[in-house]
């Protein structure tokens, strides 16, 4: 069975999540943007064997540590998909700007698309191609456990912004409404940043997508 454990990382509380396959104990490390000696300190004190990299989309927050792990520990980057290779480019110029520590250039191992699967031990999720924050985000859903990765695409009581280059509204609307919503709304989701909450309880309540 998958199991996870969410660690606010960066000055921007990213909600950075370590799953791993409780069978094997294989792991994989969901958005790394930054604080890499704390990340895996709570691998080693898990007992786990980090074994990929998997990234919602390429905001410096998210993906910012992406390059030096990968390098330091030999991990594949599996993901996002690849309408986001222009913010991976601009991962210099964002970590400039949101004065973060320079973040090392990286190339994905694989790029993801709408449909695709990827694999941790002996468990599986799907991807999601959820664009609307930026152009390549996608989304991890564990069917299994009923939960689901969005990264910034959608969050407790918000959305995700959509006011950087390549980011819309509209399709961020119909990202939610036509991928997430099927999902069920019992499936419980972990934003990129705050609490988790259902989509169900969105559908409620979010005043940007309720009633949708
Ligand atoms: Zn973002
Ligand atoms: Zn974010």
């Amino acid at each position: 069975m998958l199991r996870y454990l969410t660690v606010p990382v960066t000055a921007f509380q990213q909600n950075c999540s370590i799953v791993w396959c409780d069978q094997t104990m294989a792991a994989a490390v969901i958005d790394p943007g930054g604080d890499l000696p704390e990340l895996l300190a709570e691998v080693d004190r898990l007992g786990l064997k980090l074994e990929q990299i998997w990234l919602t989309h390429a905001h410096i927050d998210h993906a910012g540590g992406t390059g030096t792990l990968a390098r330091e520990r030999g991990l594949p980057i599996v993901g996002p998909h690849p309408g986001d290779q222009f913010w991976i480019d601009g991962l210099a110029q964002q970590s400039r700007m949101f004065g973060f520590p320079p973040a090392e250039p990286f190339t994905p191992t694989r790029w993801l698309a709408d449909g695709d699967r990827v694999q941790i031990g002996e468990s599986v999720l799907a991807v999601r191609h959820c664009p609307g924050h930026t152009p390549g985000h996608v989304v991890f859903h564990s069917a299994e456990i009923g939960r689901c990765f969005v990264g910034d695409v959608l969050f407790a009581g918000s959305i995700g912004r959509t006011d950087f280059p390549g980011g819309d509204h509209d399709t961020l609307i119909a990202s939610i409404t036509q991928r997430l919503w099927p999902m069920g709304d019992e499936t419980v989701f972990i934003p990129g940043h705050g609490p988790e909450s259902s989509f169900g309880r969105e559908r409620r309540s979010n005043p940007y997508v309720g009633g949708t």
